[in-house]
């Protein structure tokens, strides 16, 4: 199942929705692009599984902007054109058939992409997160 989350990756609900977004998207795209129906094709699940590992990579985690708005581009070129092209198909297509999805989408375009130095300021998602280094004042 392309929705069961791997072990040791727990998402939270802004990135689950992503994946089912993300899913949702590929499926339109390939049954119009590779004549699949109810299940992708071997290319497809390689792209959605690639970009599934970006997703619960991704250093802003739950905090996660729009990817074409996000300054860290992690996606490999050729990952990120297929995917590009996987968008801008199925993205209008999305509002007909996952009106709810396609919204949350459309919101998520409009928040600000944050930098990732304000992130490390701030909130520090784990994955970016420093061990902490021993106290240097106790001997003072
Ligand atoms: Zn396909």
């Amino acid at each position: 199942m392309i929705f069961d989350v791997a072990p040791g990756q727990a998402l939270g609900p802004r990135l689950v929705r992503e994946r089912h977004t993300l899913a949702a998207m590929m499926a339109i795209y390939c049954r119009d692009h590779h004549g699949q129906r109810g299940q992708l094709c071997e290319d497809c699940i390689q792209l959605l599984d690639y970009a599934e590992q970006r997703l619960a990579n991704c250093p802003f985690g739950e905090d996660k902007p729009a990817c074409n708005h996000c300054q860290v581009h992690c996606y490999s070129t050729t990952q990120r054109e297929r995917v590009k092209a996987v968008m801008r198909y199925a993205g209008p297509r999305m509002l007909w058939r996952h009106p709810l999805l396609s919204l949350y989408h459309l919101l998520d375009k409009r928040r600000e992409a944050p930098s990732l130095t304000a992130v490390k300021g701030s909130r520090k998602p784990s994955s970016i997160r420093r061990p902490v280094e021993p106290s240097r004042t106790d001997t003072l």
